[in-house]
Formats: structure tokens, C-alpha cells, sequence
């Protein structure tokens, strides 16, 4: 097993090993203080044997029922891992087992402060929107409801070198597009995309812009405010115009802002997607996708507000990974949000036809190539010289 070492990166101690080569950081800490990334078990090594499909069982929250109090199907995440299993697409010892982000891997985005105020059970009553956490004592806050979203979290920043290893990877949770460096809300207690990103930016080489893709009902203010003014990250976000958070002063950090009615439908949808999904990468030429792929969308959904079929959903997964492929761009997907029951079905049969499509191949996944875009070079230049000696 291969962990991140300080002693590891920066300061020209590099190591010759070509699994260390893939993580080495590009740069110190971004505060240009010189200083090195701090050690953390989210970047260990995984094995080629394993699919870049991350997820715990520790992601579901369930306690007392407290669950039930929520719109949330609070055991969406398990049920998507069931689904894949049962088609036998998956099994437990196939997939990445997503480990908790520690309090140092969080505070490359947050404030201490922040993650002191989460100590208290009234904060998180309202970030999570479960009003009876306000009664719970702090420490049963902490085990049954932030841990869960804590695994999601360390979840994400482990898809995120997973793709860039292996070319794609999905995090059967993640998505909380609503926090922000010093604030969350809207269920999202903590950044998983802006760490996500952060921890690339420092400890992958070649890795040093970024495109979101945020398709989830509602406007993903917090990884917006998080890049307000980071040119290394673009933004394009499609959302309901009338639903929470209509964060105006967010907005100013989407370059590509596609705002929808009250009940979209199928046709303009995705007709909308595919075409500003390949204007966003023929302007950001980035070196990872984010993919936010809220499920919020369906249509019946009490908070989206949108109408759009679970067909309807599929076809617009697959048009981004199709869009990614054909751009040749490492792609790492996030659930998001997503309440209604049959939202778990839905997920599943979408990873499901990305891979009847290979848009998501078993070939790629266990690769031992480091680099999918090196792979792809190398194979390309073999068949133009293929085609040069017929000539
Ligand atoms: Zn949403």
C-alpha cells in the first residue's frame, strides 16, 4: 500500500517509483507559503483489481428513525451498491471502500472556525435540515449524522485521483454543492468538490484546471464561492432560476450559467446539456471533469421543481461521459441530491448503460496505466504509424 508522505512530495524529494509519480503535487500548498501538503490516507494506492466506484456502508444515516424526519432517503447510497450488485456488475470486494476525511484533510478548504461551530447541534440542525438533531448531545451529532457525511466526503477526494488514475470514477455519494469554505446549508455540511479539487491542484502533477459540471436541481452556491476568483476553475451550472439558494453574489463565478423554468421537460433539457457541455470543455480544455449529477431533476421531485423523465436522466449522464470521453478529460462523478424513493433505481440503471456502452470499461478500470490520456496518446501515435508504413 502506497500512503502520501510529506516527506514524500515537494521540496525536490522526489521518489523514482511510478505509482509515487502520479501523486507527486505540482506545487506546494496553495497558499504560497511554501509550506507541504499534510499526510492523509485518502490518496493510498488501490488495487488494479478494484472498479473507481467508491462508497461505505458508513455513508447511510440512520438512527432512531431520525432518517425518516427527513426528505432525504437518507439510505439512497446503500440501495444504488445493492442494485449494482444484484445485475453483478459489482461486489464488496470489487469497489473502493471510502475512508473518513480527518479533521486536517477538511481543513484545506475550511475554516477552523467553521468546524468548531459544528459542535454545536443547533448549527447542524440547520445545515442538515433534521430540526430533532437540535436535541441530540454533540456527540451522538457527530457519530450518526457528520461521520456518514464525513466518509461521503473523504469519498470524493479519493474519486478524484481515481480518475485521473483509471480515466473516470464515481462516488455513489458526495455532491454538497451548497457548502462553502466557512458556511453550509441545504444538507451539505461539508466541500467535498472544492476538496476534491484543492487536493489535486496540490498533489497531482499535471493536474491544474478544473471544469465543473453541476447538474443538480439547485445552484451549486458553495463551490461557487469557494472559486470566486480561481481562473483555474470554470464553472457550468444548469438549475431551477426559482428554487433554493438563489445565491446572487455565487452566480458571478459561473461561466456558463443555464438557468430552467418550473417543469423542464426531457427534449429541452438535454437538448440544453449536450450543447453547453461541449461549449464548457471546448473553452476550459480542463484536466479532470467534476461532474455533480443531482437526481433532484426527476420529475415529482418536491424541491427541483423540474420534469424530466428517469429516461431522461440516463441520457443525460451518459451525453457527459460521452462528452468527456470524446474530449479525452479524466471524469470523477458525485450523486448528490436526489429524495425521492426511486431515485437509488435510477442511479444504478444509469451506471449500468454507461457501461453497455463502455463508456465506463472494465478494460480502462483496471489498467495499469497511471495516466488515461497518456494511454491515449501512446495508442493513437501506434496507429499513425501503423497507417504511415501502409502508406
Ligand atoms: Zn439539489
Amino acid at each position: 500500500m502506497f500512503s502520501l508522505e510529506a516527506t514524500e512530495k515537494g521540496g525536490g524529494n522526489r521518489s523514482s517509483s511510478s505509482s509515487a509519480q502520479a501523486i507527486l503535487p505540482a506545487r506546494a500548498r496553495g497558499t504560497g507559503d511554501g509550506c507541504r501538503p499534510h499526510r492523509t490516507e485518502l490518496y493510498h494506492e488501490v488495487p488494479p483489481t478494484c472498479w473507481p466506484i467508491v462508497y461505505s456502508p458508513d455513508y447511510n444515516i440512520t438512527f432512531m428513525g431520525l432518517e425518516k424526519l427527513h426528505p432525504f432517503d437518507a439510505g439512497k447510497w446503500g440501495k444504488v451498491i445493492n442494485f449494482l450488485k444484484e445485475e453483478k456488475l459489482i461486489a464488496d470486494d470489487l469497489i473502493v471502500q471510502a475512508r473518513e476525511a480527518t479533521e486536517e484533510d477538511l481543513l484545506v478548504v475550511h475554516t477552523r472556525r467553521y468546524l468548531n461551530k459544528l459542535k454545536w447541534s443547533f448549527v447542524v440542525a440547520t445545515i442538515t435540515e433534521i430540526p430533532p438533531v437540535l436535541f441530540l448531545p454533540n456527540f451522538l451529532v457527530q457519530r450518526k449524522v457528520l461521520k456518514p457525511l464525513r466518509t461521503q466526503t473523504g469519498g470524493t477526494i479519493m474519486a478524484g485521483k481515481l480518475a485521473i488514475d483509471r480515466g473516470w470514477a464515481i462516488n455513489v455519494g458526495g455532491g454538497f454543492h451548497h457548502c462553502s469554505s466557512d458556511k453550509g446549508g441545504g444538507f451539505c455540511a461539508y466541500a467535498d468538490i472544492t476538496l476534491a479539487i484543492k487536493f489535486l491542484f496540490e498533489r497531482v502533477e499535471g493536474v491544474s484546471k478544473a471544469t465543473i459540471i453541476d447538474l443538480d436541481a439547485h445552484q451549486g452556491n458553495g463551490h461557487e464561492r469557494d472559486f470566486m476568483d480561481d481562473h483555474r476553475v470554470y464553472i457550468m451550472d444548469v438549475y431551477n432560476r426559482y428554487i433554493y439558494p438563489g445565491d446572487g453574489f455565487a452566480k458571478r463565478a459561473i461561466k456558463r450559467k443555464v438557468e430552467l423554468d418550473w417543469g423542464t421537460e426531457d427534449t429541452e433539457y438535454l437538448q440544453k446539456v449536450q450543447t453547453h457541455v461541449e461549449g464548457a470543455l471546448n473553452e476550459s480544455r480542463p484536466d479532470i471533469i467534476i461532474y455533480n449529477a443531482g437526481t433532484d431533476i426527476l420529475d415529482g421531485d418536491p424541491l427541483g421543481g423540474l420534469a424530466i423523465s428517469p429516461q431522461g436522466i440516463v441520457k443525460r449522464d451518459e451525453a457527459v461521459f460521452r462528452a468527456a470521453r470524446s474530449h479525452r478529460i479524466p471524469i470523477l462523478m458525485v450523486t448528490s441530491g436526489g429524495y425521492q424513493k426511486r431515485t437509488a433505481r435510477i442511479i444504478a440503471d444509469s451506471i449500468l448503460n454507461l457501461h453497455n456502452l463502455g463508456l465506463i470499461d472494465k478494460e480502462l478500470a483496471t489498467s495499469e496505466a497511471k495516466n488515461p490520456k497518456v494511454e491515449l496518446m501512446i495508442r493513437e501515435s501506434i496507429l499513425d504509424l501503423t497507417k504511415l508504413s501502409l502508406q
